[in-house]
């Protein structure tokens, strides 16, 4: 479904954060991109959305160039990007307004409803329908996460992208949308890039983890992590392997 190819990224003149890159993942796979600060995670993520272009070479979905942003991609940036002045309910909504005004073809249509039949069913399965009237500084931080993942599964992606999205959360709420995370990822047969700094978060959610280092990347570091999935996963002697390797390869004592 993705695929990088040859992909160069620089900053104006500056180093190249991506050089002659190579990387794929197909339809339906659960990747962790994981890396230390300044890496590039972040760079990687806008590049996939299309929000950012390459300096050479190509980035494809499903065998498409990437040239703007792509209806079917879900971008969750990081802290969330709610409206302050919007409430949960209306928050929620934004995606679709966006795409029903302008269509999905990016052109004006006047049209201004919001299928509510697309919006409810998510509140309801995100446990927001209590919190629905509430503005973003009315809420947990776990229940803002939770609403910009409804804001963005209410427009049916099938690729979803995460930038660190559960860094800012305390542990049990972190823990508890990681589970959810991955529940959706297989119920809605998303393919899933989600980008992170933890060790333990790319571990317990990447079936396969992307590891990035120190710009410039050159070649694609790919750590099979198959048992992902499984619940009891987080408590497994394999778990805590793959943990063991990633720091290790990380060099981190
Ligand atoms: P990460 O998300 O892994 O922390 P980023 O993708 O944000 O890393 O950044 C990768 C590298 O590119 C870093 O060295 C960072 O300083 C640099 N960088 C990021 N954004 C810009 C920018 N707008 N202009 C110039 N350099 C940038
Ligand atoms: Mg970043």
């Amino acid at each position: 479904m993705i695929q990088l190819q040859d992909l160069t990224f620089s900053y104006g003149q500056n180093l190249p954060v991506f050089e002659h890159f190579n990387w794929q993942a197909q339809r339906g796979e659960a990747w962790a991109v994981l890396g230390p600060s300044g890496c590039g995670k972040s760079t990687l993520l806008y590049l996939l959305a299309g929000l950012f272009l390459p300096s050479g070479g190509k980035v494809l979905v499903d065998g498409i160039p990437i040239e703007r942003p792509r209806p079917q991609s879900g971008l969750i940036i990081q802290d969330y990007g709610l409206l302050p002045w919007a409430t949960v309910h209306q928050n929620a909504s934004l995606g679709l307004r966006v795409r029903n005004f302008y269509g999905p073809d990016g052109k004006h249509t006047p049209q201004d409803f919001i299928p509510e039949q697309d919006v409810l069913p998510w509140l309801k399965r995100l446990g927001l329908e209590s919190v629905a009237d509430k503005y973003p500084g009315q809420i947990s931080g776990g229940q803002r996460q939770r609403t910009a993942i409804a804001r963005t599964l209410a427009l049916k992606p099938d690729l979803l992208l995460m930038d660190e999205p559960f860094s800012s959360l305390d542990a049990p709420t972190r823990e508890g949308l990681q589970a959810l995370t991955l529940e959706l990822q297989q119920e809605q047969a998303l393919t899933l890039v989600l980008v992170t700094h933890a060790i333990e978060e790319a571990a317990l959610l990447g079936k396969k983890i992307l590891l990035l280092s120190q710009p410039p990347n050159i070649h694609a570091n790919v750590i099979d992590n198959a048992e992902v999935g499984n619940p009891e996963y987080r408590h497994s002697a394999r778990y805590m392997e793959v943990c063991h390797d990633l720091r290790a390869r990380m060099e981190i004592p």
